[in-house]
């Protein structure tokens, strides 16, 4: 398709003028195959989105073909620009107090007299709109359609930039196309074409496929590259070829297997399996030639964007700011710090060559950040006024695992957030630490809707280098294991003594005293994602929890047979158009699925092995009685997780409906870990109820010594079954002590290991096989 050369008056380039101060005129031409409609909309570029102050003037059906280089001779001989651009000279030279009154004025007189081109279309009633038109881009149609796929891709990038965000600019122009097709139709019918002749026309069909590729930018994982595909064929298709593409699709959909998903593995049957299956059918996941590295896919990226974006903003309001340290390790930090870093020494990678030859000092990628960071806070920090240093850097790491690695779970790079904060008081720092622990436990709680417990590690799980280690907990169903969800360290001053960060103590009269910072670190990793699939996941796929998932709602239109009406298809179509653009205004991650390349129950495969918590469908007999069908993934049974909304609160419904999903799965999680979570006062049950994948509670002295043991103790009892990879047994280790007294109820003072002789245990410590 060629563009329409610059009608006097308009500049070439986005065939918009600006007319007055602050009012510009926006031409469009929505060109097709029967019926040009060109449009001309008032905009004022001072308030853009105001919608009430767009008049839309003039359809001016031109010609029965695709536009091409002879249209627009035609349209040079008939004046359909010069039509226009008189129009505008007149607003221009005349500047009128109300411009939108005098467009439409001037529409309605053209109209009566027959202005525009007609030559074999009906005659045009342009009329001026009394509703609001949603906002015209100044491009005209054959470049935005040229463009549609790179549209996509820009929307996605901004929605991934900010999860919560409205892409504004991409709504204003669905709201735009939307239109369109409706007033194309109507403009049709009003010119007496048979209402099939309206949805078999290419037009429509095009408007649509522009609408697909615009939505497709609204959160999408899945390329809309049903858009492009279908946009140039169906321009291009003659006419009886036309007419015929809607049966053609019904037949082609009918005969498609009905998948689009599916498992071929349950769940309790082979975990491992099932896993390895849904990250990659869920498309989270790729592999990689690297052992232990793996692609995070777009649909696995939104989740953590989400995670990211809320985390990001609760540390902002506790002051931390972000920062960037080189991934490099140098050896004299190594030196420096022989504890710490020696606990990490077995998955240290260095890099010892570049080229071929071999570097005067080796560097180690890092593990983690603290050695990095401390030598230059010592130079921030001179005086107490320096304090506290609160930064965050959100990057990856490298722990180059021996172990087997799972995607998300354990990986040998793997991304995450660090914070590292030195105060100038250890309360001040303690508290921090309970803070950010809490900020963890929401992550899980209120965005994976995961329970966790909240506590603090023994002696023998604390991290390297701190005082003592806190941690929230997460519990694996399927596998009766445990695994650690993200852990908040206080530091004391281990880590300032040893790189020397100072202040003069304000306290000391003489101002020579110094002090040494309390530090903290604290870390969140893409485990969390892995945690989100291993709970919620089932024999169909992903189960997305609302709040982090990359589409919330997928609307699929449904009901539409090969005996359905076109004008039932047309209405259908529309109806679930302002229905998806309701929703994504509403601030909701919405997809409409209307390719009908597929069947719709292949869509509802599709969409339910991606993990997307709520279907909308809606039908043809939904339209008639005011209603839609909701779908929500989370609940097994499909009859039981169905529910009808009425139409015209569909926004509301839809929204409560998401809030609803995550309280169930939240609960479900929670009902599903308590009877695992059990309470264990001598050693006789200890192995026994471990063997049965739970978790247990039970009185412990808190010694590394005494730990070991236990943990030797379960693997010898461990049951044939619970082997870890190499054919090792696992042993149970402590988990945390939970902080929460219902962990605690009527603790024995006894330990639990018959040969400790500690009889003065105080708490409940909560002990597992984890990953
Ligand atoms: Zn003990």
């Amino acid at each position: 398709m060629s563009e329409l050369p610059p009608a006097r008056g308009f500049s070439a380039g986005n065939f918009g003028l600006k007319l007055l101060r602050g009012v510009r005129v926006v031409v469009r031409t929505i060109s097709i195959r029967r019926v040009t409609v060109f449009r001309l909309t008032l905009t004022r570029s001072f308030s853009k989105m105001d919608l009430s102050h767009l008049v839309t003037i003039g359809l001016w059906p031109a010609k029965r073909a695709p536009l091409s280089g002879a249209d627009l001779d035609y349209f040079a001989q008939h004046g359909v620009d010069k039509t226009i651009a008189d129009l505008i000279e007149q607003l221009a030279k005349q500047k009128p107090a109300d411009p939108y009154k005098f467009i439409a004025e001037a529409a309605s007189k053209l109209a009566k007299s027959g202005g525009g081109a007609q030559e074999t279309a009906p005659k045009a009633e342009a009329k001026p709109k009394a509703e609001p038109k949603a906002e015209v881009k100044a491009e005209p149609k054959a470049k935005a359609e040229a463009k549609a796929p790179k549209v996509d891709s820009r929307a996605e990038s901004r929605a991934a930039a900010a999860p919560s965000a409205g892409n504004g600019e991409n709504d204003a122009r669905i709201g735009e196309v939307g239109t369109a097709i409706r007033e194309l139709k109507e403009k049709l019918k009003k010119d007496g074409v048979s209402s099939k002749d309206i949805n078999d026309n290419a037009d429509v069909k095009n408007l649509v496929a522009e609408l697909q590729a615009l939505k497709a930018g609204g959160g999408s994982g899945a390329p809309a590259a049903a858009a492009p595909k279908a946009a140039p064929k169906d321009t291009a298709a003659p006419k009886e070829k036309a007419k015929k593409a809607p049966k053609t699709t019904e037949v082609v959909a009918a005969k498609q297997p009905a998948k689009g998903g599916g498992m071929d593995v349950k769940k309790a049957d082979d975990v491992p399996e099932w896993y390895a299956q849904v990250i990659m059918k869920s498309e989270l996941i790729e592999q990689y030639p690297v052992k232990g590295c793996f692609i995070l896919r777009p649909w696995a990226y939104k989740i953590w964007e989400s995670i990211q974006g809320w985390l990001d903003c609760e540390i902002k309001k506790m002051g931390v700011d972000n920062c960037y340290f080189p991934m490099f390790i140098p050896k004299c930090y190594m030196d420096k710090e022989s504890e710490h870093l020696a606990d990490f020494a077995p998955e240290l990678a260095m890099v010892t060559k570049i080229g071929d030859r071999d570097i005067d000092e080796p560097v180690a990628i890092r593990p983690t950040s603290e050695t990095a960071m401390y030598a230059a806070f010592s130079n921030w920090v001179q005086s107490h006024r320096d304090l506290p240093v609160k930064c965050n850097q959100w990057c990856s790491v490298v722990r180059w695992e021996v172990k087997q690695t799972t995607p998300f779970l354990r990986t040998r790079e793997f991304l995450w957030q660090e914070g590292h904060t030195a105060y100038a008081d250890k309360a001040g720092a303690e508290k921090e630490v309970l803070q950010i622990l809490e900020l963890y436990a929401r992550v899980y709680e209120d965005l994976l809707a995961v329970p966790v417990v909240r506590g603090t590690k023994t002696k023998a799980e604390t991290f390297p280098g701190a005082d003592y280690t806190m941690t929230v907990e997460n519990f694996i169903p399927a596998t009766g294991r445990a695994i650690q969800g993200a852990t908040s360290h206080h530091l004391g001053q281990n880590f300032s003594k040893m790189f020397d960060i100072t202040f003069q103590d304000p306290a000391d009269p003489t101002g020579k005293k110094m002090e040494f910072a309390f530090q903290n670190s604290w870390g969140m990793t893409q485990r969390t994602i892995g945690v989100m699939i291993m709970v919620h996941g089932d024999d169909r796929g992903l189960v997305l929890p609302p709040r982090i998932a990359g589409i919330q709602v997928v609307i699929v239109p449904v009901g539409i047979k090969a005996s359905s009406t076109d004008e039932e298809k047309a209405e259908l179509a529309t109806v679930c158009m302002e229905h998806y653009m309701a929703l994504s205004q509403a601030g909701l991650r919405v997809k409409l699925d209307d390719d009908t390349t597929n069947s719709p129950g292949w869509r509802f495969n599709h969409w339910e092995m991606k993990g997307v918590p709520l279907r909308i469908e809606l039908g043809p007999m939904d339209l008639k009685k005011g209603e839609f069908v909701m779908a929500k993934r989370n609940v097994v049974d499909p009859k039981a997780g169905k529910s009808t909304g009425k139409l015209a609160t569909l926004v509301a419904e839809v929204k409560q409906t998401l809030e609803d999903i995550h309280s169930e799965m939240y609960q479900k999680a929670l009902d599903e870990r308590a009877p695992r979570l059990v309470s264990v006062d001598e050693w006789k049950d200890f192995s026994p109820q471990l063997n049965q994948g739970r978790l247990v509670l039970v009185p412990f002295c808190g010694e590394p010594d005494c730990e070991e043991v236990i943990k030797n103790m379960t693997k010898e009892e461990a049951q044939g079954d619970e082997e870890v990879e190499g054919g090792l047994r696992m042993g149970a280790k402590s988990l945390c002590v939970p902080h929460e007294e219902k962990y605690n109820l009527k603790c024995p003072t006894k330990c639990i290991n018959p040969a400790c002789k500690c009889t003065t245990v105080k708490k409940r410590v909560l002990f597992g096989r984890s990953y």
